[in-house]
């Protein structure tokens, strides 16, 4: 490999990277823009603050179903029935890469 292909190879993955990290700040101004919508006067419940999550990446609908809880800590173990369990009707929610520094942004 030549300097410059390696040139070229760094620049098309600087670009991808800076492409990467528009899409990041994209979903977190959406959200950031969802939740001042109810600014100053508005009344942001928790049902509506997890839809915008998951509307803009934060959180991310666990699949297939969770036919049991997670686990003690996770919210599914609180809200849902035994019966919601069995029926695999269980809505369980994670936390999105973004939340966590963006899965894109490990160097390798
Ligand atoms: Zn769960």
């Amino acid at each position: 490999m030549t300097y410059l292909d390696k040139f070229n190879a760094d620049c098309d993955l600087i670009g991808e990277r800076m492409d990467a990290m528009q899409a990041e700040i994209d979903q977190l101004r959406g959200f950031a823009l969802r939740l001042m919508e109810s600014w100053p006067c508005g009344d942001l419940d928790g049902g509506e603050l997890q839809d915008a999550a998951v509307a803009f990446g934060l959180l991310e609908l666990r699949t297939p179903a969770p036919t049991e809880p997670c686990g003690e800590n996770c919210g599914c173990a609180e809200y849902a029935s035994a019966e919601e369990f069995s029926a695999g009707e269980v809505r369980c929610f994670t936390r999105a890469a973004l939340l966590d520094g963006g899965k894109q942004w490990k160097r390798h």
